[in-house]
């Protein structure tokens, strides 16, 4: 089950892939490792086998030291737990809906302007709550017949003005292959903009190198990166460092985390992480409510919680330190932006506005 690294393609590594991927040798794969360490009870190892069958294990070496100090936030999404057996009635294989959106594997269509390209499965740490569990450490790497036909799809496509590129962890590519496509996206014309979404930043950070960072800064496209990021802790001094060269590189950081029970539901917890990305210069946007995926129910607060949690960081961050908290709703339609109602329009036509400083209300009428 445990994938350690490309193999239909071919494998030309430079010096900064020796580098990355001596450190990704260092994550923990093994769940005898994990009971040795006493991150699980003796007694929970003979299920280890079934939770793998569900989501393969990978603790990354950068999340070791936090684990071994008893940091709770880091250990939930990694360590592997007796709750991922329980699949309740409304979590599914596909919770964000990919698959009725796939015009072939590896490509999901949903928005007609973005396509998410999913090039490779296969991740620098499995992340407990992943929910695309259902292809992740599972499925293939795209062949190079298979992107082809993607890139064509692109091309007969004008709408398309953005590709995401996803995965999985699609920096668990080499150079050469990202240049590659890179280079290939770059070529359509009508593609306006590329976006990566990695977890690279903070759990693989010497996948940042600077022949990385220079490869980025020569795409003749705007290329915009996207880092997942679930709890302050993450920022280690080598995670803040790979931040810094990607910045300093000209690539501008976003990042998406998401509402993680145990992890990060608290408005401290909160306030932490976004305070800490907006030092890097990365720009919170979105905050997923977990997807209905299999065995992730013990991630999950109830969606009320959810709303008012985030409702509480306005008036404690800036402005665009505040990410949009979205559902991604099953189905593949979309993902969802929920919210606190700061606004009612009242019967006397009146607005009743509730004041993010000091929760104060006020009444307001606008004559048009
Ligand atoms: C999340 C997602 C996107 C990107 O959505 P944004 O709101 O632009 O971040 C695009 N396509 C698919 C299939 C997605 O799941
Ligand atoms: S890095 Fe992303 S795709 Fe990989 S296991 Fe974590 S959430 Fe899933």
């Amino acid at each position: 089950m445990v994938f350690n690294g490309p193999t239909l393609w071919e494998l030309r590594l430079n010096d900064g892939d020796k580098t990355w991927r001596r450190a990704l040798a260092g994550g923990v794969v093994d769940a005898q490792e994990i009971a040795r360490r006493g991150w699980i009870l003796a007694s929970e190892l003979k299920h280890a086998a079934a939770i793998e069958a569900g989501l393969a294990i990978r603790v990354p070496k950068e999340a070791i030291a936090a684990i071994e100090a008893g940091d709770a936030s880091i250990a939930k999404q990694f360590v592997p737990s007796l709750n991922e057996l329980t699949i309740t009635r409304s979590e599914v294989e596909d919770p964000v809906g990919d698959v009725p959106h796939q015009p072939m594997r590896g490509l999901v269509h949903r928005y007609p302007d973005r396509v998410l390209l999913k090039p490779f499965f296969h991740c620098a740490s499995y992340c407990r709550f992943c929910f695309r569990r259902f292809q992740v450490a599972k499925e293939k790497p795209l062949s190079k017949d298979e992107l082809a036909a993607i890139f064509a799809y692109i091309a007969q496509h004008p709408e398309v003005t953005e590709v995401i590129i996803s995965g999985g962890e699609p920096m668990m590519m080499t150079d050469r292959r990202l240049a590659c496509l890179l280079a290939q996206i770059s070529a359509i014309p009508h593609v306006e903009l590329v976006r990566i979404h990695s977890r690279a930043v903070t759990l693989l950070p010497e996948r940042i190198t600077p022949e990385f960072v220079h490869l980025l800064r020569s795409s003749s496209k705007p290329v915009w990166w996207v880092v997942h990021i679930n709890a302050a802790n993450e920022w280690t001094a080598a995670a803040c460092d790979a931040a810094r060269r990607l910045v300093d590189g000209g690539v501008p950081l976003l990042s998406q985390s998401v509402l993680l029970k145990g992890v990060n539901n608290t408005v401290d917890q909160l306030l932490a992480l976004f305070r800490q990305c907006l030092r890097l210069r990365v720009k919170p946007y979105y905050l997923h409510y977990p997807d209905l995926a299999r065995g992730t129910h013990h991630f999950r607060i109830p969606l009320d919680e959810a709303i008012a949690l985030v409702s509480e960081l306005r008036g404690k961050l800036p402005g665009y330190g505040v990410p949009e908290l979205v559902v991604d709703i099953p189905g593949g339609h979309g993902k969802v932006p929920v919210g606190k109602r700061w606004a009612e329009r009242l019967e006397s036509g009146e607005w009743c506005f509730t004041s993010p400083c000091d929760g104060s209300e006020s009444l307001v009428h606008y004559e048009i």
